[in-house]
């Protein structure tokens, strides 16, 4: 049976090496180069992931995957620090006391921030999450001084102009998530990466479809997907490839578009959905900023979502030659502005928000800088609407779709897409081959 995958992000590849592993014989079609968000880059003098990547304790589905490419091995594991950017002094955010050290926030909205962290996790996640504004949930947790003095620059630091309307399904699934890799990892925050950045999990990932027989051809953009009698026909600028099944891994806009066999409703409300995109400055330096991983800006007149230092989990004399690799991204959703700036007016005013910050990153210190970005890099749900996902079946046997936005929590991660590929390709090959279909069950064929 022949199967191809449009897209090849860590959800296709993921779906492909499953389906592989199942029996089909299949061929992953992406538009540019096999990797999606999770590929690398060269930076000055070193290459690493062009976004930032750490992987979670709690990361099952992905820590599962690592073992079975070989790589549980290459991981490192790195305890972290938190800082914050408030009332214009640095200061470490990783403890209750931290928190209620802070500066210009009143006792009680520190007790009620800490009160949130411990308790809102454990809240039943139910459909009135989608009816009030990230904003409103918050300000009923902190009150209004907890929200306007801190939670406020965090959510637009996030979402830019989408704070106003994100519901607050968006915020308690990211602060689910961080409390579980809390949990997974002991007190404090622990992050992990595989030895090489991802460029190391795609390269075995790569190796290991090609020993399963899976083609993977980069550079044909998936322009359309026509049902035939006996299966379905993708076209692309480099031909058209005949399979029984097709299964589409990007956003729903572009779902939308290739599947005119869509009744108009659903491609309507695919077409509408919203996303987030960002433009991530990356900045290059000759010494270390701070021993913060992640450094939270709450600051008006900052641009910044926070300071990534990601030299502070990567060991920086094995992966960057020595240097400090420094991301300071900017979020938006898609249709903002800012994705149409340019790299210099971006990076420059990303840099000046870092120098204010951090003077250290003054004088010679910087070595590269670039702009990396990204339009679609996941759904945010709008207040009084549900998540908008895609029909899994579209077309039973024939067209299926598998992306980031069947996700229930709406956050980026790449355990989250390999266990939804996972599941997709198990249902799918019960279904149709009636065989074995459990990973265990696959695996032991
Ligand atoms: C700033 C940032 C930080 C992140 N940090 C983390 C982190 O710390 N930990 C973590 O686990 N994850 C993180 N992620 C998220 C992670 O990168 C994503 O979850 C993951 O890459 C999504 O994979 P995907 O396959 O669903 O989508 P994508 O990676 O977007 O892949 C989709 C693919 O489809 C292709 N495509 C689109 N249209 C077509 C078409 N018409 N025809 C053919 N191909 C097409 C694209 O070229 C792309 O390769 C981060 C992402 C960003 C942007």
């Amino acid at each position: 049976m022949r199967a191809v995958v449009a897209g090849a992000g860590m959800t296709g590849l993921a779906l492909a090496h499953q389906l592989a592993q199942g029996g089909l014989q299949v061929t992953v079609l992406d538009a540019q180069s096999a990797g999606g968000l999770s590929l690398s880059q060269r930076f000055h003098d070193f290459v690493w992931d062009r976004f930032y990547h750490v992987i979670l304790p709690s990361d099952r589905e992905l820590l599962q995957l690592l073992e079975e490419l070989g790589l549980g091995g290459e991981l490192v594991w790195r305890r972290t620090q938190q800082g914050c950017w408030i009332g214009d002094r640095l200061c470490p955010l990783n403890t209750a006391l931290d928190l209620l050290r802070l500066p210009t926030l009143p006792l009680s909205a520190k007790l009620r921030i800490g009160w949130m962290a411990l308790r809102a996790p454990r809240a039943f996640e139910d459909d009135r999450l989608d009816s009030q504004t990230s904003a409103e949930w918050l300000r009923a947790w902190c009150g209004e001084p907890g929200y306007r003095d801190f939670w406020r620059h965090l959510l637009r630091a996030k979402l830019g102009s989408a704070a106003e309307w994100v519901s607050a399904r968006f915020i308690f699934a990211t602060i689910r998530r961080l409390a579980s890799a809390r949990k997974a990892g002991g007190s404090g925050d622990t992050f992990g990466y595989v030895r090489g950045g991802y460029r190391t999990i795609l390269g075995r990932m790569l190796e290991r479809l090609a020993a399963l027989g899976v083609r993977v051809v980069e550079g044909s953009k998936v322009e359309s997907v026509r049902l035939v009698r006996d299966g379905v026909e993708v076209d692309t600028p480099a031909g058209t490839f005949p399979a029984d099944t097709v299964f589409l891994t990007m956003h729903n806009p572009m779902v939308a578009e290739l599947l005119p066999m869509l009744p108009d409703a659903e491609r309507l409300r695919l077409q509408d959905t919203a996303y987030l995109g960002v433009a991530c400055t990356v900045a290059v330096g000759r010494r270390p900023l701070s021993a913060n991983y992640i450094l939270n800006v709450v600051d008006d007149r900052s641009c910044l979502t926070g300071v990534i230092e990601t030299t502070n989990v990567v060991d920086a004399s094995a992966e960057t030659n020595g240097h400090a690799l420094v991301y300071l991204p900017r979020y938006a959703p898609t249709g903002d502005p800012i994705h149409r700036q340019d790299d210099a007016a971006i990076a420059e005013a990303a840099l000046r928000d870092l120098r204010r910050i951090r003077p250290a990153a003054g004088g010679d210190w910087l070595l590269h800088q670039s702009v990396q970005r990204a339009r679609f890099i996941q759904p945010i749900p709008r207040v009084g609407a549900a998540p908008v996902r895609p029909p899994r079946e579209v077309v039973p046997g024939k067209v299926y779709v598998v992306n980031n936005a069947q996700l229930s929590a709406c956050i980026l991660n790449n355990s989250d897409c390999v266990g939804l590929a996972r599941r997709a390709a198990e249902r799918f090959l019960a279904r149709q081959l009636g065989g074995p279909h459990t990973r265990r069950e696959v695996l032991a064929r």
